[in-house]
């Protein structure tokens, strides 16, 4: 259920979040938030400025001797409670990510919100878990032991598609092990990182653990990169964005971590179960109107069921329901907004020059007076006989559009899903175990799924491979970005003339 509250009150001390307390934005620049379902203002805020960014990395360095001081047990402990604080404050949760993205209120009440709470909950129990070689005499003479150790203050850099979900993945694992954290979530949908970041102060975290800075990419963004007291960089964006961010952030050495896009293949062999796969890929293509990285883009059917497949999936995009996010029986919402529907359309116009519109490829019409005639809505669109090397195939669209191509031998499937240069994401669908294995073992992405796409889990790694980005969100994987691994040798032998000293003046 969700619980609608004031946003312009709830938002009134301004939408940046530094040292444990809002705080308004210097840059004397208004950002608006629209809801994308009817185009009407939301709420409209200061945006941060440079110095803003300043000052949230001060209060994140402030807070980090005591943070990454604190003993496992403290950290845990403070990020239970911040579970149970979203958890109490789901429905709110629910409203204000519903409200900004355009979000049907079923994905938000039972993916984001509830995904959120368990990534929570996941880490507070991890924080505690923080994994090693074991201590030993590996050289005879020394104890040898790794230290797993806080990087520092973190900056962290957001996308629009699931701005809930974005914060917990980026601040929980970094706090976890000890670190703070400067966020900068997309300024259109900055409500929910708000939320979680004053969420985690009532919690009981300490002022200046978790801050957020709402500003734009170009100046509060490239500011927390280029920072010199920051020490790692975690980004999650476009690929194009990400190369920017990894250019600033190799200026000061920072560790970095890159969730960029992707362009996950579908591949269904000809034993597959029809009806699952049809259900699959437009489950799996129209989650988040599409807005999804690891969703369903390109589906590759081998021959026998290709025209099934087309046929199915057609039908079923077609009794998709679009319209108010807040109404429970509609099953899509907009896309994030009308720059982005119209980037959405030319992808699909273009492609009429080469390929075959099946169903969808427009605006729906919504009766007359309807506010949702407003908003930046898109059919679920499904389109065949684009060539593999076509625009529409190889470039990211991010909407309700899936591709389909057949194929005929099993290489040929694997080698056609494999022929972008994403690897974020990837599904294959086969009841031959042999077959399933294979594709397990041979898509290049990050994840694969077997008769399945989309489902996340919190003790599981979430990254990609190629121009999908380096370094995992989610799980105790994330930990291997988020700590740095020391080396603590002590001498056993206490003797003043070592042997391995003759390498560097001779026996005496
Ligand atoms: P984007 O790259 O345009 O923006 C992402 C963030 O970067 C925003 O906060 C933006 O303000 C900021 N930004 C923009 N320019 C910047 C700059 N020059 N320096 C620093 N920061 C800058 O992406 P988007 O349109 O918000 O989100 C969609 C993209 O995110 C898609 O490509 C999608 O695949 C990707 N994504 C990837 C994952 C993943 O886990 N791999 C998850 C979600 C989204």
């Amino acid at each position: 259920m969700v619980q609608r509250f004031d946003v312009a009150v709830r938002f009134a001390d301004g939408a940046q979040y530094l040292d444990g307390k809002p705080a308004r934005g210097t840059s004397g620049r208004t950002q608006v938030i629209t809801d994308p379902a009817t185009g009407e203002q939301v709420h409209s805020y200061a945006l941060a400025s440079t110095a803003d960014v300043d000052d949230a990395v001060a209060a994140a360095s402030r807070a980090l001797p005591g943070w990454a001081g604190a003993t496992p047990a403290e950290r845990s402990d403070a990020l239970h409670r911040l579970a149970g604080v979203l958890a109490e404050r789901a429905g709110e949760f629910a409203y204000a990510e519903s409200l900004q993205c355009g979000k049907p209120v079923r994905l938000t009440t039972e993916f984001d919100v509830p995904g959120s709470v368990d990534n929570t909950a996941f880490f507070a129990g991890a924080a505690r878990h923080l994994s090693g070689t074991a201590a030993a005499e590996y050289s005879g003479d020394h104890t040898s032991a790794v230290r797993r150790e806080p990087v520092g203050v973190v900056g962290s850099i957001a996308p629009w598609n699931y701005p809930l979900q974005m914060a917990a993945w980026k601040v929980l694992p970094a706090v976890a092990a000890g670190n703070t954290i400067v966020l900068k979530p997309a300024e259109t949908t900055p409500l929910t990182s708000l939320m979680f970041a004053a969420a985690a102060t009532e919690a009981g975290l300490p002022d200046g653990v978790v801050n957020i800075v709402c500003g734009t990419g170009p100046d509060a963004g490239e500011h927390l990169v280029g920072h010199p007291d920051v020490a790692m960089t975690s980004f999650t964006g476009s690929t194009g964005v990400g190369r920017r961010v990894a250019e600033i952030a190799t200026r000061t050495v920072k560790r970095l971590h890159l969730e960029l896009g992707g362009k996950a293949p579908f591949v269904v062999f000809d034993d597959a179960d029809l009806e699952a796969a049809v259900h699959g890929a437009v489950a799996g293509s129209l989650i988040n109107t599409g807005q999804d990285c690891t969703a369903a883009t390109r589906a590759y059917v081998q021959r026998p069921l290709y025209e099934a497949f087309v046929e199915g999936v057609a039908d079923l995009m077609a009794a998709v329901r679009l319209g108010d996010p807040f109404d429970p029986g509609t099953d899509l919402g907009p896309l994030i907004s009308h720059a982005h529907r119209d980037r959405v359309a030319g992808f699909v116009e273009r492609a009429r020059s080469y390929a075959t519109v099946v169903t969808g490829g427009g605006p729906p019409d919504f009766a007359d007076g309807d506010r949702s005639a407003r908003g930046a809505f898109y059919l679920p669109t499904l389109v065949t006989g684009a060539p593999q090397d076509s625009e529409i195939v190889q470039h990211e669209v991010f909407g309700p559009v899936l591709t389909v191509l057949p194929f005929d031998s099993d290489d040929e499937g694997l080698a056609l899903a494999n022929d972008t240069p994403y690897g974020l994401a990837a599904s294959a669908w086969s009841r031959d175990v042999y077959r399933a294995a294979r594709a397990g073992r041979e898509l290049r992405a990050g994840c694969v799924w077997i008769n399945d796409h989309i489902p996340i889990i919190s003790e599981m790694p979430h990254g990609g491979f190629g121009a999908s980005g380096h370094g995992k969100d989610m799980s105790a994987y994330s930990f291997e970005e988020y700590t740095q691994i020391k080396h603590v040798m002590q001498d056993n032998t206490a003797v003043a003339r070592k042997d391995w000293h003759r390498t560097v003046f001779g026996i005496r």
